[in-house]
Parts: structure tokens; sequence; C-alpha cells
């Protein structure tokens, strides 16, 4: 999992240009869903060979001086649970004010390491008037523009040495399922059926990450690790930070899996936000299984019903039929297993291997059942095929001119490679080369 390195710090001092700096065009995720806050922003950082994430927790608007204190205050608390590393910014410009002095207090209690970053050090004159910040307690002081980058290769240095040490070796080859969906779909309750339930035995891995709760499952002799993204929100108060952190988490938590448990209230049906995570999840290649929850509601469930919610379901993401729909109730325990017995199905399809003589016999067909159009007046061919990787699956296939390739064949050939060798739940990558 990347480390997590948090800009905090009152409005204005520049915390959102420091973080442009740290991610540079890299993009970020922006929170800008509420009037509240300034839009926040999550992204990836490189420095020294070490990828890190970043987190700008934005501001809330000067006028509303009790709202920010206690926006603040619980900002602070969350970026301190989240992160690794904190940067604590204060503007040279503008001196040191009574909120930063907040800000200082609530920092120094806490073990996390906290960098003091005197930003707007355009120059030496605002450089050496930053030594008036050494009073608000801290033992390092990091002078720097973020404007013009003055001083950041040197915080940046610091900040990658107080990065917790790599692993070289993953923290454990048992698969990780994750449940991620949005607030009140039901993630906690089916998380706490299966825990409860006599089939599964569970164990506590104490201090695997410090966002999720992980437990160990095993059920039918497997083992498996169960990730739960909703716990943030019970301890959250303001709204915003409860939105913004997990979005986060979903986001992390997404790359960190094996199979995603993306789970939808069957009665609020199928919103942007479900789109975006099942997005994210093909994106970053991972098991996908979609549970319907709160079955018990729908009036009457016959299999047809089941049928409309997937045809519901695949009309809003048409490229996605492959991503097996459960409908489960975790509050009656129906059908939860089910879910387990899915997301290890996909688990096996995602390592699967297909032989590159299957797959040439499998592309002579399918060039016989739809030829290749000619393009510039030269007819596209594709030689031959093979799959480079497993867990999760990459296609190669060489052709000739792979730019001419239209969209909608490449499609045919997902469409088709699903039909003859199934794949699940599992995103597959193609690539066409040259030949
Ligand atoms: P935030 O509210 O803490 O995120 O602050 P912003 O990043 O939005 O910056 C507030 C203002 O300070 C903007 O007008 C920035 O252009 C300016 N600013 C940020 N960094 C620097 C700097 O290093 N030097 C100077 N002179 N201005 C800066
Ligand atoms: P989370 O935010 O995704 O973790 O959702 P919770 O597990 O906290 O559940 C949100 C609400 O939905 C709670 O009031 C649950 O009791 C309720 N709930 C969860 N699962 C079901 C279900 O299968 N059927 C029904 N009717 N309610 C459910």
């Amino acid at each position: 999992m990347l480390p997590v390195v948090s800009i905090v710090g009152r409005p204005n001092v520049g915390k959102s240009t420091i973080f442009n700096r740290l991610i540079g065009s890299r993009k970020a995720i922006v929170d800008d869903q509420y009037g509240v806050t300034r839009d926040r922003h999550y992204g990836e950082s490189f420095w020294n060979g070490r990828d890190f994430n970043v987190i700008d927790t934005g501001g809330y608007l000067p006028n509303e001086t009790d709202v920010m204190i206690q926006g603040i205050r619980e900002q602070i608390h969350i970026a301190i649970e989240e992160s690794d590393v904190i940067l604590f910014v204060v503007d040279t410009e503008a001196g040191i004010t009574s909120l930063d002095q907040s800000v200082a207090q609530l920092l120094r209690q806490e073990e996390k390491p906290v960098l003091l970053v005197a930003n707007k050090a355009d120059n030496e004159e605002r450089e050496l008037n930053a030594t008036e910040f050494y009073s608000l307690g801290f033992e390092e002081l990091y002078p720097i523009s973020a404007l013009s980058g003055r001083g950041t290769g040197d915080l940046l240095d610091e900040v990658v040495k107080l990065l917790p040490k790599e692993k070289d070796e993953p923290e454990t080859s048992i698969p990780k399922l994750t449940v991620v969906g949005r607030p009140n779909v039901g993630k906690s309750s089916f998380i706490n059926a299966l825990l409860d339930d006599e089939r599964c035995i569970v164990t506590d891995i104490p201090g695997t990450t410090r966002d999720s709760i992980n437990s160990k499952l095993i059920y039918n002799e497997k083992e498996y690790i169960l990730v739960d993204t909703a716990g943030l929100r019970k301890k959250a108060k303001v709204k915003e930070n409860v939105e913004f952190y997990s979005t986060v988490r979903t986001d992390r938590a997404l790359k960190e899996c094996d199979v995603a448990l993306i789970m939808l209230d069957a009665m609020r049906g199928f919103e942007e936000q479900d789109k975006r995570i099942l997005r994210d999840a093909a994106k970053y290649n991972k098991g996908i299984v979609i549970v319907l929850n709160k079955w018990d509601l729908v009036p009457e469930k016959d299999t047809n019903v089941h049928k409309e919610f997937e045809e519901y379901v695949y009309s809003r993401v048409p490229m996605m039929k492959y991503i097996p729909i459960v409908s489960i109730s975790a509050l009656n325990r129906k059908r939860i297993h089910r879910v387990i017995d899915i997301a290890d199905k996909v688990l096996q399809e995602r390592k699967k291997t297909i032989k590159t003589s299957d797959l040439n016999d499998f592309i002579e067909r399918i060039l016989k059942e739809k030829s290749l159009p000619v393009r510039r007046g030269v007819k596209l061919k594709i030689k031959y095929g093979t799959q480079v990787k497993s867990n999760p699956p990459v296609f190669k296939f060489f052709m000739n001119k792979p730019e001419e390739l239209p969209a909608s064949y490449r499609r045919f050939i997902e469409n088709k490679i699903r039909q003859e060798f199934e794949f699940t739940g599992v995103p597959i990558t193609m690539r066409f080369v040259q030949k």
C-alpha cells in the first residue's frame, strides 16, 4: 500500500499550490461536491524512487469561524490517522496567526511526523523571517516557495526519508476481497453477517493496515482477507470529511484488492458514483462482483426480477456484461456465501491462462466469422496472439497496422474471448502490436 502524505494548514497558505507541485501532471481526484469546503484533492506523487499519495485537505471558508475550527480540527484528526507524514503549512508573507497556533497545538499532541513548512519564502528575506515559526514548537522548519519550487527538493528528501520502509514481499498471498460501495448500501451489515456466520472461521489480523478493518476468513477450507471500507464514516462528524475520505479510501482499497465486491442497494438503483467505482475497479484490472443488497425489500422476487435488475445495471455500463451480479440480503443472511463462492470463481478466472495454440485456433475462427476491414488500401491482418500474463490477464495480438484496428472489432474480439474462455468478472487487457 502506498504511504500517504497529508497537507494541512489554514486557508490560503498555499496548500493546493504545494499539492499541485507534488503531483505534477498526474491526475488528482477532486472533491468538489460541497459548498462549505474548497476543493480537496488526492493524488499520487513520486520522489527519489518512492511513490506516495498526497492529500490536500483543502480549506474552510474563512468567515465561518466556528465551522472552520471544527472542520479543520476534524480534518486534522483524520489526516493524522490516514497519513504517514504530515506537512503543516504556514505562510511567511502573513506571519503567525492564531489559527496557525490552534493547528500547531493539535498537531503537537500527535505521534506522527510533522514537518513545518513555511511557504511563500520566495526570497532570502522571507526565508529569514520564517524563523519566527520556530515558536510554534516544531523542531525543523522548511522554508519553501511552492510557486517557484525553491526549497521543495529538500523538503521532499525529508518526506521520503520519513516514509515507512518498503516491503519487498507482498504482505500476504491470501486473496483480498474488498467490499466497496456508497454509504448505507449495507457493507458493514454484509461483513458482519459473514463474520458471525458459523460456516466461516474468522481471525483478526492486528496492525495490518491502519485504514480498513481487515479480517481473515476461512470458508470452504480457503483463506480470504475481507476488507471493510465502511469504518471511517462512523467516526467522522463533518459530512464533507466523510465523503472525501471515503473516496480516498475506496480508491486505495480498490488498488490493493484482488476482487472488488461492489455493493449496490437494490432499492436505490445505480448512480454516477457506482459507475465510477465500477470503472475504477476495471481500470485497475481487479476482479469484480456486483452485489445487489437489500433484496428482501424487493416486493416480487421471481427470476425475472433478478434478470430485470441485471439488464438495468448492464444497460448503464454496456461493456461490463462480464461482471456477475448476485442479489443478497445482508439483513436476512440470504445468499451471503454465494458472494464468496462467486468471488472465488472470479479469483480462479483471473489466474487462468489460455494456451497459445487454443488462442490461435480461436483467432482463426473469429477472423472467418467477421473479416477485418481494408484500411488505406491494405487488408488488416491479425497474425497470431498469445496471453502474455495472467492475474490479471493480458493478451497480445500481432498484426499489421494496429493503429487502424477499428474499436468495434476490438470489442468484437473481447466479446468472443468471453464467449469462448469466459473470464467471468475479470477485466482483460488486449494489446495490439505491429508485426
Ligand atoms: P490553500 O488555500 O492553502 O490551498 O492555498 P492556495 O494554494 O490556494 O494558495 C493561496 C494563494 O497563495 C494563491 O494566490 C497562491 O498563488 C499563493 N501562493 C501559493 N504558494 C505561494 C508561494 O510560494 N509564493 C507566493 N508568493 N504565493 C504563493
Ligand atoms: P454501509 O454504510 O454500507 O456499511 O451500510 P450499513 O451496513 O451500515 O447499512 C445501512 C443500513 O441498511 C442499516 O440500517 C442496515 O440495517 C440496513 N441494511 C443493510 N443490509 C440490509 C438488507 O439486506 N436489507 C435491509 N432491509 N436493510 C439492510
